[in-house]
């Protein structure tokens, strides 16, 4: 099916245009220089600038695509979770779009597109198959029987994301906004030994599939700040290695044990964190230890982008999920056991 994907959850107004699992067009406008110098996603702000962007990186995307929107099988758009006031933005075009054109609209999870987005670097998700999401937002592991209908929570961060984390550890570097990228640039040249930060929730009596980033982030912090008070040189790239080995560690180790506890031989890994080269090594090097698949779609399809909407679109159109009516709404919390908002949950919750 040839289908149109609409994200902004979060600050990424993103437009996408697929055929079945062939990437037409992906043109995404972000608003993080703005946000920049709050060291932040500031809500308003986001919102403004996907009202600027929408139309136009709609028509970009077309362009593109080199197709009419006449031609589409459908609609997508994300329909949660995100910030409220952005999420409204891309559904509201969505459904103007979809009414104008009689176009069929499926509102769509965020966390569900992130999974699906790898059908179109690596063909076909086998089902089932374990996604690690790890973004500036979410930490969660999921595991995907049906992608468009059966997404089942194993575990998720108790309190920061490992984005989140990078960023703020970043920002206590004074290395600015976003964090993830420099961090892992300075990482090659430091110690991922020199420093025992701490692994969270990696007790025996821990959660097995659950994580925790906050009681590392004071630990690291709570290290510099002990250099600085000494009077001694921060050793940034060692502290910066010896982090991001802390959080990676976990992240794979946990998600390699559920895809054996489930007997699962194929993990996915997306969000803007699966950018990450250090994750992507350990993450490859303990797959292959437990025999099972490692995908990780290529960088720019990890973050937020449309793309990832409308792949999971067409997986609703080919697997004749019903359509979302044009009530369709927002729903900032939308669970990820909801992978899609058919009619009868377009009128609100329940
Ligand atoms: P959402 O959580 O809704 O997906 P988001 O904008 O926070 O929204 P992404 O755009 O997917 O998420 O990812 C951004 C996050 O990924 C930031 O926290 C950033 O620091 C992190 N990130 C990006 N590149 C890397 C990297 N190479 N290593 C570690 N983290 C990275
Ligand atoms: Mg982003
Ligand atoms: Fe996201």
């Amino acid at each position: 099916p040839l289908v149109l994907g609409i994200e902004t959850s979060c600050d990424e107004t993103g437009v996408g245009i697929v055929h079945g699992t062939t990437l037409l067009a992906d043109a995404v406008a972000s608003s993080v220089d703005t946000h920049a110098r709050f060291g932040g996603v500031v809500p308003e702000i986001a919102s403004r600038a996907h009202l600027e962007a929408m139309v136009p990186t709609i028509e970009r995307a077309l362009k593109t695509a080199g197709i009419s929107a006449k031609d589409l099988d459908g609609i997508a758009v994300t329909a949660g979770p995100g910030l409220a006031g952005a999420l409204l933005v891309g559904v509201s075009a969505a459904k103007a779009y979809a009414y104008a054109l009689g176009k069929p609209l499926y509102g769509v999870n965020h966390l569900a597109s992130h999974i699906c987005v790898d059908q179109l670097e690596h063909g076909k998700l086998p089902e089932p198959t374990m996604a690690l999401l790890v973004s500036g937002g979410h930490s969660s592991l999921l595991l995907s029987s049906d992608i468009t209908s059966d997404v089942r929570p194993m575990g998720a961060t108790i309190d920061d994301a490992a984005g989140e984390a990078f960023d703020k550890i970043a920002r206590v570097l004074d290395l600015g906004f976003p964090g993830g990228p420099v961090i892992d640039r300075l990482a090659k040249e430091g110690d991922p030994a020199a420093i025992a930060f701490p692994r969270g929730l990696s007790g025996s009596r821990d959660p097995a599939y659950d994580f925790s980033f906050s009681g590392l982030k004071t630990a690291v912090a709570r290290w510099i700040e002990a250099k600085r008070a000494a009077g001694e040189d921060v050793p940034v790239r060692d502290v910066a290695a010896s982090f991001q080995e802390a959080v990676v560690d976990v992240l794979t180790r946990k998600a390699v044990r559920a895809c054996k506890d489930e007997g699962v031989d194929h993990l996915m890994i997306g969000g803007g964190v699966a950018a990450n080269s250090r994750l992507r090594a350990l993450a490859q090097e303990r797959c292959e230890r437990a025999g099972i698949r490692l995908r990780v779609p290529r960088p720019g399809l990890c973050t937020d982008n449309g793309a990832m909407v409308a792949a999971l679109g067409s997986e609703m159109v080919a697997r004749n999920r019903p359509a979302s009516d044009l009530e369709l709404s927002a729903d900032s919390s939308l669970p990820v056991t909801d992978p899609h908002v058919p009619g009868a949950h377009a009128h609100g919750h329940s």
